[in-house]
């Protein structure tokens, strides 16, 4: 094998294991330089990546590159300029949805989208189909019906594909319209270098004369009063002027902690839709449509094995076809049936994907915005208490802990606070549609702390 169709192979699989932003950031210009008895040098465009790989990503880059070609031993880094010219100069490449690189390069600059994104390829389905109805009649008529449009749902179910989707459709039926996607943490820091460099007030004009405002992952937004002032005053000039605004996050308005009270009723005076999780034969669609994308040919056999076990995450569902795609590519002949199973369930248990106490911790703390210290607390305040409780049900349920080690995880409680917290919620999940939501909405955060 190649080192270039080496790396390329590696980049896929770690593309799935770490979120997109430290992806682009960590492994963007970086390639193997050589490879022989045993050591593989990799090239970073600089010291920070350098130390970073290092530190952070040294053993996944290293089981994986193990993984592909177990004579590989060791994995050591090195600065140099030559990362991207491997890249480009690749014979092999992976198809072009998979290549981050260039997908970059083809992100408007202006609206910031990526026309990669689009109504033609979202697959329909009815866990999304009020969703994406929504969203094809705001792109149809931007402004008139439905606003806000805010659409939330769980990590990888499609939200930022179907917002896209409305801004690429509108910037062309309507090409005088002014569209701007922005992920809501863009929004922050721009809010915060606006203060910085007394710019405020063209940020102020920049952002109003938008037409179609789509503001990504609005949770994000949680707790940064100053850029919420700033979004309220936003959203306020563009709604009276009969403008569109799309939100998303991954939960309803009412349950974004430290949302300002007349933002969270702005939010809810439009149209709030979301998306569930994709059935069996939604799943499989979406998987033929990607492996068309990719223009790659499998067996309904290998499909309908990952359909079968990826339910929750379709960004996980094309992760797995990527891998697939890759190793058939790299290995020249189709994977039979057996290959495919054993090589997913690498994929499906991979560390990544394990569920941990900490994990949980921290997934619930990150939910509920809290610092994970909050969680271990006395405190009585509901705000923590029942966090606390969802903490120990999941430690409970999903990891199988016994109560005396959930207790003492929990900032050394009571093995009988630890019982009691698990069976509360366990009961009021019998009824309680709202806490089952919020629990699955955890469980797929537990995956990407
Ligand atoms: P989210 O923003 O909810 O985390 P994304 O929109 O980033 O999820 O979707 C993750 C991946 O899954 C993307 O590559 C997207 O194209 C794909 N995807 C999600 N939903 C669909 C769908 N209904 N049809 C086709 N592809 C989808
Ligand atoms: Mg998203």
């Amino acid at each position: 094998m190649l080192k270039e169709e080496l790396w390329q192979a590696a980049l896929a699989q770690i593309q799935l294991n770490i979120s997109q932003a430290n992806f682009s950031t960590w492994f963007k210009n970086t390639g193997i330089l050589s490879q022989k008895e045993g050591e593989v040098i990799i090239s970073v465009p600089n010291s920070f990546a350098k130390e970073w790989l290092e530190n952070k990503y040294n053993k996944i880059i290293f089981n994986l590159l193990h993984s592909l070609d177990e004579e590989i031993k060791e994995v050591k880094y090195t600065v140099s300029r030559q990362g991207l010219k491997f890249l480009k100069k690749s014979s092999f490449s992976l198809p072009e949805s998979d290549q981050l690189e260039f997908q970059e390069l083809k992100i408007d600059k202006e609206t910031n989208l990526n026309p990669r994104y689009t109504f033609e390829n979202f697959v329909v389905g009815p866990f999304n189909e009020l969703p994406q109805a929504a969203a094809w009649a705001v792109a149809k008529d931007p402004g008139t019906i439905y606003n806000p449009l805010f659409v939330y749902g769980g990590v990888g179910l499609g939200k930022t594909h179907l917002l896209q989707s409305i801004g690429n459709m509108v910037i062309k039926s309507f090409p005088e319209k002014k569209v701007k996607y922005v992920p809501s943490e863009k929004f922050t820091s721009e809010v915060v270098t606006a203060i910085k460099n007394h710019t405020m007030e063209n940020f102020k004009t920049k952002h109003r004369e938008t037409d179609v405002l789509i503001i990504d992952d609005v949770q994000f937004l949680a707790g940064k009063e100053k850029t919420q002032e700033e979004f309220f005053h936003t959203f306020n000039t563009l709604y009276e002027r009969n403008k569109q605004i799309v939100i998303s996050s991954d939960r309803p308005p009412k349950a974004i902690p430290a949302l300002t009270e007349r933002l969270r009723s702005r939010f809810e005076g439009g149209m709030i839709a979301d998306i569930g999780y994709p059935d069996f034969e939604t799943r499989m669609a979406i998987l033929k449509t990607k492996a068309q994308e990719k223009k790659i040919n499998l067996p309904e056999e290998t499909l309908s094995y990952i359909a079968s076990n990826i339910q929750r995450n379709i960004r996980e569902l094309e992760g797995a076809l990527t891998r697939l795609v890759a190793h058939q590519k790299l290995n020249n002949h189709p994977l039979d049936p057996e290959a495919t199973k054993s090589l997913l369930k690498k994929i499906l248990l991979s560390p990544a994907k394990i569920s941990t106490p900490k994990k949980i911790i921290r997934a619930v703390a990150q939910f509920y915005d809290l610092k994970e210290k909050n969680l271990f607390d006395s405190s009585r305040k509901r705000e923590i208490v029942r966090p606390r409780q969802i903490a120990m049900y999941l430690l409970r349920e999903d990891l199988k802990s016994s109560y005396p080690f959930i207790g003492r995880k929990m900032g050394g409680k009571d093995h009988t606070t630890a019982i009691h917290s698990y069976e509360k919620i366990l009961k009021e999940l019998e009824t309680n549609e709202n806490l089952k939501e919020e629990i699955e909405l955890i469980r797929q955060l537990v995956f990407s702390v």
